[in-house]
């Protein structure tokens, strides 16, 4: 056994529209402990669970700026954004039809910019500058209209 913890995963409860918890903007997490992790994890784990391909912590309770997203086929390829901060975004805009885990059975006609740049921080407080295209800019940018209280439907 190493030093690294390990957790039981938990699959957490998806807060539905229209509880008004979610339209609330979130806070700067300020230092990425075992809490934050331990959210990560089970935020993954409630992710995948529920097929979705992004979920934010406002989303389960917790308004603080982060969120998970996985796009892969495979389901495997999870990327963890501490603190997504939007650097730049393509002039391209295209309207996309949008579902979200918290407004089963409804979708959004919402605008989305074909490529955004995104500083973040990782689960290890790794800092990353990067360049999201298509599906993974539409992810993120819904990503981070939930963290401003914003939702793909009105
Ligand atoms: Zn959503």
């Amino acid at each position: 056994m190493g030093k690294e913890k390990t957790w039981r995963k938990m699959i957490l409860k998806i807060i539905k529209h229209p509880d008004t918890f979610l339209r609330q903007g979130s806070h700067a997490i300020k230092e990425v402990g075992d809490n934050e992790r331990k959210l990560i994890a089970d935020m993954l784990e409630t992710m995948y669970d529920a097929n979705g391909i992004g979920l934010a912590a406002i989303q389960v309770g917790y308004n603080r700026r982060m969120c998970v997203l996985d796009t892969s086929p495979s389901k495997n390829n999870p990327i963890v954004m501490i603190n997504p901060i939007l650097k730049d975004k393509s002039v391209e805009t295209l309207e996309m039809e949008e579902g979200c885990l918290s407004t089963p059975g409804k979708v959004g006609i919402v605008k989305r910019h074909l490529r955004i740049k995104v500083n973040y921080k990782c689960e290890h407080e790794k800092e990353y500058e990067k360049t999201f295209y298509d599906l993974y800019a539409q992810v993120i940018q819904h990503e981070l209209d939930h963290m401003e209280g914003k939702l793909c439907i009105n």
